[in-house]
Order: structure tokens, then sequence, then C-alpha cells
């Protein structure tokens, strides 16, 4: 069912104990638009609890209220009445969170990946938004929650990560005057981009020397493709989040269209990670793969032996190619 945000603002409103959750692997998005509506509804005085299927990525623990999310199963404990949804497109991203969808509680979906699935019993979904916190901070409004500096923290660093720093199609005009209401706000826009791109550890950085010798590219350059194994990660001591953001690089090459990156997240299990630069509709690519997400970043999860996948993913990425006539 379609809802409009003033229903979802209405059952916040007669809500009393709110459980607020986004999805496995969480990103910047996901993190603070859990933050920003679970402190938002503390101010409003109800019982609110953040929870992530995953634990928090350090690089944005820095974000208010993250030091007090509970993760996975842990939550499944607790008694709610509603269950918030943010950033998270199927049920099965909710991973250990999801048998909440099994229980007596009201649902409210909140997202704005075009491959979105209406799970819940009230769905807003505004692929137009360019971050999930975009719509957080309208349901703020409609709220009538006063934005914090906290909270507006939360809400920039939504919308700064999931618009690669503005750059991105998904940036508007309308972007803009969302993060300068958020910077009068108080969100402190320097301070943010320090924690975000000026604190790497150096786990990070040796993620990538790693990680790029296995830069390769077909014939054409305009598919480019990188690959991380557990044995990578293991030996260099470093986690799952000390990955993201490298299939930028692949996409960063001079003629490429589509980047892909490989990373192996348990033996013979595969999450791959689609970008794309102008042309190809990266959401429909991956859903080929039983997977989603938006026109130029997308996901999937598979199995099978590294360099048949390889193969076969790369293939269809030229096919995409084609068919966009790029
Ligand atoms: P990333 O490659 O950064 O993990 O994900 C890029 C985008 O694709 C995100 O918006 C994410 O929600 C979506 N995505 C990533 N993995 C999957 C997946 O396995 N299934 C679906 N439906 N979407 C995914
Ligand atoms: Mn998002």
């Amino acid at each position: 069912m379609k809802s409009d945000l003033q229903a979802i603002a209405g059952v916040l409103q007669r809500s009393r104990k709110v459980i607020v959750s986004g999805h496995i692997m969480p990103d910047g998005d996901c993190v603070g638009s859990v933050a920003a509506l679970g402190l938002a509804l503390a101010r409003l005085g109800k019982e609110a609890t953040m929870a992530l299927p995953d634990p928090v990525p350090e690089l944005f623990r820095f974000l208010p209220g993250t030091a007090d999310f509970l993760t996975g199963e842990t939550a499944l404990g607790g008694d709610y009445d509603t269950f918030m949804v943010l950033d998270c497109s199927v049920p099965e991203r909710l991973g250990a969170l999801r048998p909440l969808l099994e229980r007596r509680l009201t649902v409210c979906n909140i997202d704005h990946h075009v491959s979105s699935h209406s799970f819940a019993h009230y769905n807003y979904i505004d692929p137009r938004a360019a971050a999930t916190a975009e719509i957080v901070q309208d349901l703020c409004a409609l709220l009538g929650v006063e934005i914090t500096p906290g909270i507006a923290a939360c809400l920039y660093t939504g919308i700064v990560t999931d618009t690669g720093s503005f750059q991105y199609e998904n940036t508007t005009p309308e972007t803009h005057r969302r993060a300068a209401a958020l910077i009068e706000r108080g969100a402190p826009v320097h301070e943010i981009n320090i924690q975000l791109y000026e604190q790497k550890p150096l786990a990070h950085l040796r993620v990538l020397e790693a990680v790029l010798p296995t830069l390769s590219l077909t014939p054409c350059g305009r598919v480019a493709w990188m690959s991380v194994t557990r044995r990578l990660l293991e030996s260099l001591e470093a986690r799952d989040e000390h990955v993201n953001g490298l299939i930028n690089y692949a996409r960063s090459v001079r003629g490429v269209e589509v980047a892909l990156l490989f990373r192996e997240i348990s033996p013979g299990r595969y999450k791959i990670s689609f970008r794309s630069k102008e042309a190809v509709d990266v959401n429909r690519l991956a859903a080929r793969f039983g997977g989603g997400g938006h026109v130029r970043a997308a996901g999937c999860v598979l199995e099978g032996e590294l360099p048949s996948l390889q193969t076969q993913v790369v293939a269809a990425a030229l096919e995409a190619i084609r068919v966009s006539g790029a």
C-alpha cells in the first residue's frame, strides 16, 4: 500500500514504543536517518529504540545517538508497537531484524530506492529523494520536532554520503536547499567532512593498496572490476567497512561506464556492487541477479566460484552498455 508521509506522522504521533531500523551493511544515509528519527522521537517523548542488523561502522560512530544503537538480534527482545524501517528496499535486507515483520506491530517503510518494495503497512517511497535522510527531514517537520544540531548532523551526513558530496546526478537545487537548512540548524559541515573523509583508518588504505592490483578492464575499456576475498581482509586485519568506496576507483577510470566490485562475504558467497557513470541503469542490471538499488549504484548477492561469477556479471554489464547505446 502506498501512503503519504502525513499518515506515517500520524502513526508516530499515536505510538508509544517505536523501534527504528535500517538495512544490513549500513551506509551513511541508513545510520544518519535512523539516528535522526530516533533522536526526533525521543524529543516527542516516545520510547525510541534505534537498532540495525549489523554494527554501526566506526566511520559513523561520531554521530549522536549511535552509541545507543542495538545490534542484530538483541533488538528482538524488546516490546514495541511501531516498527520504522528506513532506507531498506526489501525485507531480506533487514537481516536479523526481519522477524519483527511477523509481529503484531504497525510497520512503516520509508525509502528512496527505485527498486523498493511496499512490504509494510505504510510505505512512503520517493525515488526522487537523493537520500532517505531528506524524507526524514520532512517527517520531522510534519511531527513538529525542532531540528537540533545533533539531528541536523545526522541528516546532513545521510545527504552528503548518498550524493557523493553533492556530486552525483541525484543532487538537485532542492538537495542544496535542504543541506543549507541543516547547516542553519547547526550541522557542523567541516567537522563532518573531517570525520567522513580525513580520518581513514590506515587499514582502509592498505586494503586499497591490495585491491588495486585486481583491477581489470574489458578490451573495450567500458567495464572495470575488482575483487576482495576474505583471506585478503583477514591478512590485513581489515573489516568489511574498509572496502566501502573502493569501487569508485574502478568507475573513475577514463572510458569506464560500469564498475563492479566482487566482495566475498562468506566462503563461496559474494556481494557484488554495481556503479555506472552516465548511461547504464545498474538497478536493472543488478535486478537480473536478484538485487537492486539505484540507477547509478546497486548491488546483489551471488553464490558460486569467483571466476565464473565475474564472467557472467561482466558479460551482462557489456550487454547493458550495448543496449543503452552508450
Ligand atoms: P553498495 O554497493 O554501496 O553496497 O550498494 C549500492 C546500492 O545498492 C545501495 O543503495 C543498496 O541499497 C543497494 N544494494 C546493495 N546490495 C543490494 C542487494 O543485495 N539487494 C538489493 N536489492 N539492493 C542492494
Ligand atoms: Mn540511501
